[in-house]
């Protein structure tokens, strides 16, 4: 699978602490070809491309046609990348119908749209900078440029939104009918002007006892939706229409090889993990001086690749795969982490079966029982 990051935004929204930038324009041209660069002199280590992955920042920034460009210079480069399920991340104010129709002709088959909120009041205090009718208008524009695979992102647990207001959100969401659904609770990062309005007493803190309400009241209207099947619950923060998982992101959970591409972005093979400077000015010169645009790496040893495996395996509903991380490693898990499973199982958080997986209450305390593991 292929990561490819373009971290160009229009203005930074108040929570985000990901590796976008504003006020970087001039970079574009620079930063499509740097691109392009970076994907001709990688090594090739697939033999199927079973992913695309654009994501930022806000790509179409950059122009539907250096996409374009960057899309055929990766298929050209890697041969097994012709059917691949390719994504892209799309705000809401930065699509149109032109750029749509560009995307689908080089292949992108599914959109990912960061609606984060259908309040404006909520849009407002989250620093998007598009409102909730632009969101709507941007799903019909996708869906009457062919696109038949879309996701919409949300967030939930906004200070000052109460269990109705999500609730209402969520079923004008739910209304539109997308394949899939993204929803995270927001999570207030230091450095991020959000926390320093919750530093300042301007607004609350997030609830961590009104998200996991909100989780559980998600989970439960979700799974009562029964046109085209209903929607599956398959990773504690997505749902899908049967045949819509992410595979991307499931060949990211099931600790696949992956080569990023951009700043910032890291590569994955066979327990080696690298990964590039996340100063896209710093990217931009390293290849125009002809340089790798690494910044690190790094040789997981084989305990941390079995934690990283049950880490990201419980995720997923279906939970880590304990004969295929045996087949993998070596290892059997069960032994291995024996006195914290059992921890876990006697704090009613996960169970065995086929797979060890949690259990609706640790659905909600997640990060408490993946935390064991690392
Ligand atoms: S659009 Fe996304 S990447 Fe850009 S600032 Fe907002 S949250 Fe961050």
């Amino acid at each position: 699978m292929i990561y490819i990051h373009i971290p160009f935004c229009e203005s930074k929204c108040l929570y985000c602490d990901f590796n976008s930038y504003d006020g970087i324009d001039h970079l574009k041209a620079s930063y499509a070809d740097a691109l392009q660069d970076e994907i001709v002199k990688s090594e090739n280590i697939f033999d199927i491309v079973e992913t695309i992955y654009i994501g930022g920042g806000t790509p179409l920034l950059i122009g539907a046609e250096k996409i374009q460009l960057v899309l055929k210079t990766v298929k050209k480069t890697f041969d097994g990348a012709k059917e691949a399920e390719i994504s892209i991340e799309a705000n809401p104010e930065s699509i149109n119908p032109g750029d749509l129709l560009k995307l689908r002709e080089s292949g992108v088959n599914r959109i990912s749209l960061g609606f984060q909120s259908l309040s404006d009041r909520n849009l407002s205090l989250l620093g998007r900078i598009h409102d909730s009718n632009k969101a709507v208008q941007s799903y019909l524009l996708a869906r009457e440029a062919g696109y038949e695979n879309i996701n919409i992102d949300m967030i939930y647990g906004i200070p000052g939104q109460s269990l109705k207001d999500w609730e209402e959100e969520l079923e004008q969401v739910i209304d539109i009918g997308p394949e899939h659904l993204s929803l995270y609770p927001l999570s207030i990062d230091e450095g991020t002007p959000l926390k320093k309005m919750v530093d300042d007493g301007r607004i609350n803190d997030i609830d961590e006892d009104n998200q996991a309400e909100m989780m559980e009241a998600t989970a439960s209207k979700l799974l009562k939706y029964r046109p085209r099947g209903g929607y599956r619950h398959y990773e504690i923060s997505n749902y899908a229409i049967d045949g819509y998982d992410c595979s991307h992101n499931l060949n990211y959970w099931s600790c696949s090889d992956y080569l990023g591409f951009g700043a910032g972005a890291h590569s994955h093979r066979q327990g080696r993990r690298w990964w590039n400077v996340d100063d896209p000015v710093d990217y931009v010169e390293r290849l125009g001086l002809g340089s790798k645009p690494v910044a690190g790496e790094e040789r997981l040893t084989i305990e941390s690749r079995v934690a990283e495996s049950i880490f990201l395996g419980l995720r997923m509903m279906r939970g880590a795969d304990i004969d295929r991380i045996e087949e993998r490693f070596e290892v059997n898990i069960l032994k291995m982490y024996e006195s914290e499973i059992k921890s876990l199982i006697d704090d009613g958080l996960i169970e065995i079966g086929n797979n060890l997986k949690l259990t609706k209450k640790g659905e909600i305390f997640a990060n408490q029982a993946m935390l064991a593991f690392v």
